[in-house]
């Protein structure tokens, strides 16, 4: 097997890169319908990771400045949650044609502002656009269970009502998908939002407010942005918000539920993930591995379903790393402009860059085999090298944590058995895949996996109508689907007495 510390990867560079400039939004926060400068002078400076340049600079947004947003948000419930699901779905679907008709503006700005290939935006924004066209759709056929008759002379009604106002808190991989993620079924439900970008990446979920700026009704969708611990911190404590959406790292998932648990507020976690990709020997191994090349190193590793982490059959292990190593060698590094073979991207920022870099530098020290990458880029921006390791020993920190980076690990198991409980050994519980063409392992396998989605053959493979989110560390609550609706729903018994 070729093992290198091969210097094979460089990063491509743009010649002439598509200036955001024009496209901007404006920077204070959206509430009400407005946007308004907010009640500090700091701000915060947004970067793009591929340059290392100031792009823009956002309000740093403070406790007044949410409970100003929450006040709108009230307000504008009461008239949006008494809407019919006919009327809701129709602006849903306005805003999906809002974003479809400026699609080309959300690419450049969220390839400015995260450096990810102008493939991966166009994914996102596609993505985005289904969200909305789906929970337009999908918000039309709730219903709530059938009522009737469970006491002597009295009948049952059960209503699905809006839970009233939600926070929303979004991390910066996705920023614009998962702002859909959330706000497409919490608008379809029926209640209004004060949302907070990540602090790295506000600048898509601020477009986004300014078009549809006096085109939705004003105060169903407010941003305020600053940081978590400001921002996030008074959305997971304000005692008008009813329920506070979370993406984003298990210890921010913590501290929300933390302060939420103070009000009694519900909580909806979407945390991180290690997902484990289980080889069996009967496996297609050439379409595993191009599978982990592509689920793998999506957004350069920077999502929480990645395929990070392979466990396979030590009968076939050589043969797979090899397959992996060489499709991970066709990854082209680059800035977003620098061609649409581009498929990798830098970190989103200078720490998390860091954070790779000190992982790697561990698992080096740690004597652990880099099959292929394993450095940085040279800079300016963020780049770190499409990085195998292999031969990782069971518990090693590099296969146990996050990296959250173009990193895939390679472990062996020699039976079933071994291979299911290491998988649930991680702390995490998002996602994982199981690759075989044994038709019983195909189903028994997924059952026993500790984890929110599994998929056969397959991985990363994402669909409007299916839920989306994790067990354990993960979280919980769901994105996406009928059951997204639900989590954003409550239900109320009416039980009316006809018998007197
Ligand atoms: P992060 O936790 O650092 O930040 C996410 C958001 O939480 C940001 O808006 C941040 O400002 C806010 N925040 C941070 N501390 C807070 C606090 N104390 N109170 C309230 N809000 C706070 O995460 P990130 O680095 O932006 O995103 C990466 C993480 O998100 C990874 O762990 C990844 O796995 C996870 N993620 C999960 C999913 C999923 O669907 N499960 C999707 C995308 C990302």
């Amino acid at each position: 097997m070729t093992l290198t510390g091969i210097e094979q990867f460089t990063v491509r560079r743009s010649s002439a890169e598509q200036s955001c400039a024009s496209v901007l939004p404006p920077t204070g926060h959206f509430i009400g319908g407005t946007f308004l400068p907010g009640s500090s002078t700091r701000h915060i400076d947004v970067v793009d990771p591929t340059t290392e340049q100031v792009i823009a600079s956002v309000q740093a947004g403070t406790a007044s400045d949410v409970d100003l947003a929450v006040e709108a948000a009230v307000a504008a419930q009461k008239s949006w949650g008494a809407t019919t699901p006919k009327e809701r779905s129709e602006v849903l679907s306005l805003i999906a044609n809002i974003i479809e008709t400026n699609r080309e503006a959300f690419e450049i700005i969220e390839s400015a502002n995260t450096g990810k290939p102008r493939t991966v935006a166009e994914d996102d924004v596609s993505s985005t656009i289904d969200t909305f066209r789906f929970m337009a759709g999908a918000s039309r056929t709730l219903t709530s269970m059938a009522g009737g008759d469970y006491a002597t002379g009295h009948t049952s009604v059960i209503l699905r009502e809006p839970v009233g106002v939600v926070g929303v808190i979004t991390p910066w991989n996705y920023p614009l998908l998962m702002a859909a993620w959330k706000i497409a079924p919490i608008l379809a439900a029926g209640n209004s939002i004060v949302l907070k970008p990540s602090e790295q990446t506000p600048l898509s979920t601020l477009k986004l407010a300014e078009l549809v700026a006096g085109r939705i009704p004003d105060g169903i969708l407010n941003v305020v942005t600053g940081q978590g611990r400001t921002v996030g911190q008074r959305l997971a404590e304000h005692p008008d918000v009813a329920l506070i959406a979370l993406t984003g790292s298990v210890v921010s998932g913590q501290a929300v539920a933390e302060t939420a648990g103070r009000s009694v507020k519900r909580v909806h976690l979407e945390l991180g993930g290690k997902a484990p990709v289980v080889v069996f020997p009967d496996a297609d191994l050439r379409a595993a591995a191009a599978g982990v090349r592509n689920a793998g190193f999506w957004n350069a590793g920077q999502d929480c379903g990645a395929a990070c982490r392979v466990l396979v059959h030590e009968s076939v292990a050589e043969e797979f790393t090899e397959h992996l190593v060489r499709e991970v060698g066709t990854l082209v590094v680059g800035a977003p402009g620098a061609g649409d073979d581009v498929e990798i991207g830098p970190m989103i920022s200078r720490p998390h860059f860091e954070r790779v870099k000190e992982s790697l530098a561990e698992a080096k020290a740690a004597g652990l085999q880099v099959a292929i990458g394993g450095s940085a880029l040279e800079g300016p921006g963020y780049f770190i090298e499409p990085t195998v390791i292999s031969k990782v020993p069971a518990g090693a920190h590099i296969a146990t944590h996050e990296i959250f980076g173009p990193v895939v690990t390679v472990e062996s198991f020699s039976s079933t058995e071994e291979a299911i409980t290491r998988a649930n050994e991680s702390p995490y519980g998002l996602s994982a895949s199981v690759w075989t063409r044994d038709s019983s392992l195909s189903l028994s396998v997924p059952k026993q996996l500790d984890f929110g989605t599994v998929w056969v053959n397959s991985h990363l493979v994402l669909a409007c109508e299916v839920p989306w989110g994790g067990f354990k560390g993960s979280g919980y609550g769901r994105d996406l689907s009928l059951y997204a609706l639900d989590d954003y729903s409550r239900t109320k018994h009416v039980m009316i007495n006809h018998g007197a």
